[in-house]
């Protein structure tokens, strides 16, 4: 068998593509294995790199269905290929777990402080290009700036890591064929000294006798590794653990898989004079002023990227009518096009805003376990509830959003609280306390006697109330040093082998 690679990178989305870039740079052999199909090219065409298999969520009964407005990536840059590129630092206070909490949640603090998270944002922000280009707004957003002003708000420009090239529509959902927007594949793994597999689906780990790691793909030879971080995201990583008994010393941790959060984010509109101009950038406005709540902990609004167009109006009317229980919903959709067209006329284009609405980690949300084996194709099987006090918060925020854009008319456009499935994390959490958290500081999974790292969205232990890349980046740079710190040979080794 050949020799073992230093490094193999299990997912090259967005924390896959920094830990590569930085492990290439510190001279290791590194290999990226990436189940989705390579970048490039026709690879680029609108709905490509979307993972195969449904994300099937667990109701009533113990039956499942299936979630619509599931995205989640599938090829080099992950999700990260499909995001907005909003990229904010959570608040300081999100680290020290200060903020409020209730007492059946998961412990929310990080084992890592906020300063030393500052200098790994400073870097992350750096390698993704965050704000590097502004364009101006445009007259209807400068309208909307100056009436949260006037309500005693404090609006500012969205961080977005976009290049803003000719022609660049902000590609949110969707890849990035001009190479504006910085994410893990444009400002990872493009340019690293790594060797890259996409199409490589790790569907199990195992240790061997020498300490090394064999990585079982779905359709090649296995391969070997001395270390191997985990970078699949926070809904693939769990599972990939789970099917992997052979990589435990003894039982795998049982809060593997669970503690799953997502945001649940509201969409809405602020009614605004259609005449004045529109065009211009998308994701332009970020609001704090919710972060905490008087109910609990609150979150962020946000450009989510572009405007009402008939097709999202007709979305909302028949999502209503689904709600009465009348069956036909692709009919309802299809005849609701021309009154959704004539309504959108009325509105304008107002901006599509939305939420980040905090959301806490609870044992029983949870990742479950593949069923038969572990494929792409397979389901994504989660069970996820929605707490009142969860319910509750998000009425808080639609109170807190309507007195902040008075005296523009606010129409939300969601029937009820639904997760962002963009958005996973915690579900293979890390923390000093090994009883509640499978991972260590450093990345380091516990209870597994070879080299094997976390890196990704799984490990959040707090979810915080804005988007989670930028952390993801960082905390996956923060990881990168520690690996490349055990992988460094001991000063005198080379002397004395
Ligand atoms: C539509 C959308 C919009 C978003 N907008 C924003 C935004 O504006 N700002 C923001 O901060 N965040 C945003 N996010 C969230 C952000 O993209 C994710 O938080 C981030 O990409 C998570 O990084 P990750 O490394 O944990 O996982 P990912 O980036 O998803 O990477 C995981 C990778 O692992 C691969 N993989 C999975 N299983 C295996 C396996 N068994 N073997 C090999 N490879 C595997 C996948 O194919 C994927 O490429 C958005 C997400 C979506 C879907």
């Amino acid at each position: 068998m050949s020799a073992p690679w230093d490094v193999a990178v299990v997912g090259g989305g967005l924390a896959g593509g920094m830990v590569a870039a930085r492990l290439g740079e510190a001279g290791l052999r590194v290999v990226v294995l990436e189940s989705g199909p390579v970048r490039g090219g026709a690879a680029e065409a609108p709905g490509a790199g979307r993972w195969p298999g449904p994300i099937l969520r667990e109701g009533k009964g113990g039956r499942f269905h299936r979630e619509a407005a599931a995205l989640l990536g599938h090829g080099p840059g992950g999700s990260s290929a499909l995001y907005g590129a909003a990229l904010e630092r959570f608040a300081p206070e999100d680290f020290d777990g200060s903020r409020a909490t209730v007492a059946e949640a998961l412990p929310t603090a990080w084992p890592v402080s906020a300063g030393e998270m500052a200098r790994w944002y400073a870097v992350a922000e750096r390698r993704l290009g965050v704000g590097a280009v502004e364009p101006a707004v445009s007259e209807r957003d400068r309208v909307i700036v100056e009436t949260l002003r006037g309500n005693g708000r404090a609006p500012y420009r969205l961080p977005v890591a976009i290049g803003y090239r000719p022609g660049c529509g902000e590609c949110q959902g969707m890849r990035c064929a001009r190479g504006c927007k910085g994410e893990g594949w444009s400002r990872g793994l493009a340019g690293a000294s790594v060797t890259l597999r996409a199409g490589a689906h790790v569907a199990g780990l195992a240790r061997e006798a020498d300490g090394t790691v064999r990585l079982a793909l779905a359709d090649a030879a296995p391969v070997r590794a001395r270390t191997v971080v985990l970078a699949a995201g926070a809904l693939n990583t769990p599972r990939l653990l789970m099917a992997s008994p052979d990589l435990f010393e003894g039982a795998a941790h049982p809060l593997i898989g669970a503690g799953l959060m997502f945001h649940c984010s509201d969409l809405f509109v602020p009614r605004v004079d259609p005449a004045l101009a529109a065009s211009g950038p998308k994701k332009v406005l970020g609001l704090r002023d919710f972060y905490d709540l008087p109910e609990g902990r609150g979150g962020e609004v946000q450009s989510l990227g572009f405007d009402l167009a008939p097709r999202l109006v007709s979305r909302h009317l028949s999502e209503r009518i689904a709600a009465l229980g009348l069956p036909g919903q692709p009919f309802f959709m299809a005849a609701l096009r021309i009154p959704a067209t004539i309504l959108a006329r009325r509105l304008g284009t107002p901006p599509v805003l939305a939420t980040i609405l905090e959301d806490l980690p609870y044992v029983e949300n949870r990742v479950l376990a593949p069923e038969g084996g572990y494929d792409p194709a397979g389901p994504v099987k989660v069970r996820y509830k929605v707490r009142p006090e969860l319910a509750a918060r998000w009425e808080a925020m639609r109170r807190e959003i309507r007195a902040a854009f008075a005296p523009l008319p606010v129409r939300f456009l969601l029937r009820r609280v639904l997760p962002n499935l963009g958005h996973p994390c915690g579900s293979v959490r890390m923390g000093a306390d090994a009883a509640t958290a499978p991972v260590a500081p450093d990345g380091r999974l516990r209870g597994v006697a070879a080299a094997v790292y976390v890196a990704d969205a799984s490990v959040f232990p707090s979810s915080g109330g804005t988007n989670p890349g930028l952390t993801v980046a960082a905390n996956a740079l923060r990881i990168a040093e520690w690996v490349a710190a055990d992988l460094r040979p001991a000063p005198g080794a080379e002397a004395s082998a």
